[in-house]
C-alpha cells in the first residue's frame, strides 16, 4: 500500500489546481489520474486555444439548483483578476484578451502550454503525479481514506480530494465513476444533464442549411405560460446537419437537456435571426423594396429564401404585402420557434449540469459535510457556467480553494 498526506483522485484542471496548492503546504500529495495522460480536456479546450478565464465573472454566468448563497462565498475566495495574476505570476503563463469575446487565451494559443504548465508547477511543488490509476473504491478505515485502482492497487492518506468531473465526453476519462462512488460514500446527487451541447432539430424551409451562420439572439420560453425564462448572451449560430450549433445555442441548450432529464418539455427556443426588433424592421420595409433582396442584404441568402418559403411570400414587393402577411414575416424574422427535438448529449457537451450539492460542502473549506477530511472540486459539483472561459474559472477556485482547505489545521 502507498501512503500520502493528501491524494486528489482526477487530474483535470480542478485537480491540478487543487495538487499544486495542496503540495505548496504538504511534503506528500499524489494525483491519481485514469487517463494515460492528465488534463485531456484542457488540451481539446477552446480548439486547442483553452480559453483560460474570462475577464470578468458574475454569479449570473452560472447555473446550480444548490444555494447561490454558498455558490458566492466559493468565488469570493478569489477573483479572476487574482486567478489571472496566479497563472501569469506564478506558473508563467502569459495572456492576452481577445476584447471582442471578453476572453484570456494565452498568447501562445496553446491549451497544450497550459495543461503543461499546471503539470509542472505541481511537480515542482513536490507532487507525484500518477496516470494510468483508474480508482474504482474508496474506503475509511476509521483513520485514513483507501482507494483501491482498477488493477488492485492500494493508496491511503488522510485527506482525499475527488476531482473526477462530471459525465462529458466519457472518452476522455469522465465516466462517472466519481459519481458513483461518491454516492456509494454518502453524499446524494442533484439530477445530472448534459450542458453547452449541440441540439438536434429542423431547418426552416425545404432545403438543409448546414454551415449556414449567423448572428442571433436567442430567447427560451415557458410553453405553459409563455414567460420569458433566458435570453442567450452569445450571437453565434450555425446550423449543423442535424440541428443547430454555435455559442448561442450551447449557452441555451440545458434548458432543453435539463427538462428533457426531467421528462418536463415545457420550454421553447424563439430566434431573432438579426436581434433587430419588428419596429427596425419595419423602417426597412418602407418604400418599394422586394422583400427577398431586401431581406438577403442583412441575412444569409439560403436562409432568406427558406423564410420566404415558409410564409409563402415569394417575390412580392414590401408595398404589396397586406397586414397579415407583414406580420407573419416579422414573427418569422424576430420570434421564429425553433423545431428543437433533442440534443446531442455527453457525447458533445463541454460540461454536465446538476451534481453534489453545494449543501452538502463548507463552502469555505469545499470540505463534505457528511465526510470530514474528504473534500470536492470542480466539475463533480453541481455548478457550471455558460461559455467563455467560467467553467475553468469554476474549476480554479474551487480547485485552490480545496488544495488550500487540505493544509489548515
Ligand atoms: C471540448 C471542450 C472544450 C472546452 N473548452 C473550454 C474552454 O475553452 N474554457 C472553459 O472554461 N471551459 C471549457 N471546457 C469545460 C472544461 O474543460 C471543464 O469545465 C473542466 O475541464 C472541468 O474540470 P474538472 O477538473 O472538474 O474535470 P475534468 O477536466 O473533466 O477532469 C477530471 C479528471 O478526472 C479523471 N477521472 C475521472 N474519474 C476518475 C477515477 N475514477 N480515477 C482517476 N481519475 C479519474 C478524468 O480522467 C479527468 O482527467 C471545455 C470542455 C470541453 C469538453
Amino acid at each position: 500500500m502507498k501512503t500520502s498526506e493528501i491524494i486528489v483522485i482526477g487530474g483535470g484542471a480542478a485537480g491540478l489546481t487543487a495538487g499544486i496548492f495542496a503540495a505548496e503546504k504538504s511534503k506528500s500529495v499524489t494525483i491519481l489520474e485514469r487517463a494515460r495522460q492528465p488534463g485531456r480536456k484542457i488540451l481539446m479546450s477552446g480548439g486547442t486555444r483553452c480559453n483560460v478565464l474570462p475577464v470578468r465573472a458574475t454569479l449570473d454566468d452560472y447555473f446550480t439548483d444548490s444555494s447561490r448563497n454558498r455558490l458566492k462565498n466559493i468565488f469570493k475566495s478569489w477573483s479572476v483578476q487574482q486567478c489571472h495574476s496566479w497563472f501569469e505570476q506564478s506558473l508563467g503563463l502569459e495572456m492576452a484578451c481577445e476584447e471582442e469575446s471578453n476572453k484570456w487565451f494565452p498568447v501562445s494559443n496553446s491549451a497544450r502550454e497550459v495543461r503543461d504548465r499546471l503539470v509542472a508547477a505541481f511537480e515542482k511543488a513536490g507532487g507525484q503525479l500518477h496516470c494510468n490509476a483508474s480508482v474504482e473504491s474508496i474506503h475509511h478505515d476509521g483513520d485514513a481514506w483507501i482507494c483501491t485502482t482498477a488493477d488492485q492497487q492500494t493508496y491511503r492518506s488522510p485527506k482525499l480530494i475527488i476531482a473526477t468531473g462530471g459525465l462529458s465526453i466519457p472518452t476522455t476519462g469522465t465516466d462517472g465513476t466519481g459519481h458513483s462512488i461518491i454516492q456509494r460514500l454518502g453524499h446524494s446527487l442533484h439530477p445530472t444533464f448534459p450542458a453547452l451541447t449541440p441540439l438536434k432539430g429542423k431547418h426552416p424551409g425545404t432545403e438543409p442549411l448546414p454551415g449556414v451562420s449567423m448572428q442571433v439572439s436567442l430567447s427560451v420560453r415557458s410553453k405553459s405560460n409563455g414567460k420569458h425564462l433566458f435570453t442567450s448572451n452569445r450571437k453565434g449560430f450555425v446550423f449543423t446537419h442535424q440541428g443547430y450549433s454555435g455559442p448561442a445555442v450551447l449557452d441555451i441548450s440545458h434548458f432543453i437537456t435539463k427538462n428533457s432529464a426531467i421528462k418536463d418539455n415545457d420550454v421553447e427556443i424563439r430566434v431573432n435571426w438579426l436581434d433587430r426588433d419588428a419596429d427596425w424592421w419595419m423602417e426597412q420595409f418602407q418604400g418599394k423594396h422586394s422583400v427577398k433582396p431586401l431581406l438577403r442584404k442583412y441575412l444569409p441568402k439560403r436562409l432568406t429564401d427558406n423564410l420566404l418559403e415558409e410564409a409563402s411570400i415569394g417575390d412580392k414587393k414590401t408595398a404589396e404585402l397586406n397586414k397579415k402577411e407583414k406580420q407573419h414575416l416579422l414573427n418569422l424574422l424576430t420570434n421564429y420557434p425553433l423545431p428543437c427535438k433533442g440534443h446531442l448529449g455527453y457525447s458533445k457537451a463541454e460540461v454536465t449540469g446538476g451534481g453534489v450539492p453545494l449543501d452538502e460542502i463548507n463552502p469555505a473549506t469545499m470540505e463534505s459535510k457528511i465526510l470530514p477530511g474528504l473534500y470536492l472540486c470542480g466539475e463533480i459539483l453541481d455548478v457550471f457556467g455558460r461559455i467563455g472561459g467560467f467553467n475553468f474559472y469554476w474549476a480554479w477556485v474551487s480547485g485552490r480553494l480545496a488544495g488550500q482547505s487540505t493544509t489548515d489545521n
